[in-house]
């Protein structure tokens, strides 16, 4: 069975435009229940210890310098099949390949300034609840 938690941030282009209130509306009006929520900024360290898993791709350094240029808003989601549903909702990774609706569609500007994080996996999505709050992977 599929888990009920999935992590997100509204990244740095969201937050500076305005839009952290609509991206929430929109994650509740789509089932989608606030078990955490934190503004913060990352540290670049921060920024390169949560995307680590990219550390070798070719946009991990313009991909951390954005993550780091400004506050994000943190938050832990919980819903019935959490991560897929939450992955469609936000839409593909590309704003210009993401279907209409999506927040990203909605929201996002580019590949990399793409508005929102959705975790990939159940396992992800409790690591990165635990890299921002404490002990979500406890009953
Ligand atoms: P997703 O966030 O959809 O799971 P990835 O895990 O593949 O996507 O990538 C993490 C983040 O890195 C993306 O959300 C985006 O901000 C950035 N990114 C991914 N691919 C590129 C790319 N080709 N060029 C620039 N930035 C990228
Ligand atoms: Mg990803």
């Amino acid at each position: 069975m599929s888990g009920t938690t999935t992590f997100t941030m509204i990244k740095p282009d969201a937050f500076e435009a305005g839009y952290t209130g609509l991206i929430l509306q929109k994650f509740i009006e789509n089932g989608f229940k606030i078990k955490a929520l934190r503004l913060t900024h990352l540290h670049k360290e921060d920024a390169e210890a949560f995307y680590a898993v990219h550390s070798a791709r070719p946009f991990f350094n313009g991909l951390v310098a954005f993550m780091s240029s400004g506050p994000i808003v943190a938050a832990v989601l919980e819903k019935e099949n959490a991560v897929e549903d939450f992955r469609k909702l936000i839409g593909s990774t590309n704003p210009s390949e993401a279907a209409d609706g999506t927040v990203r569609k909605l929201f996002a500007t580019s590949i990399e300034r793409n508005a929102v994080h959705g975790s990939d996996s159940d396992e992800n999505a409790l690591i990165e609840s635990n890299f921002f709050f404490s002990h979500f992977d406890r009953p």
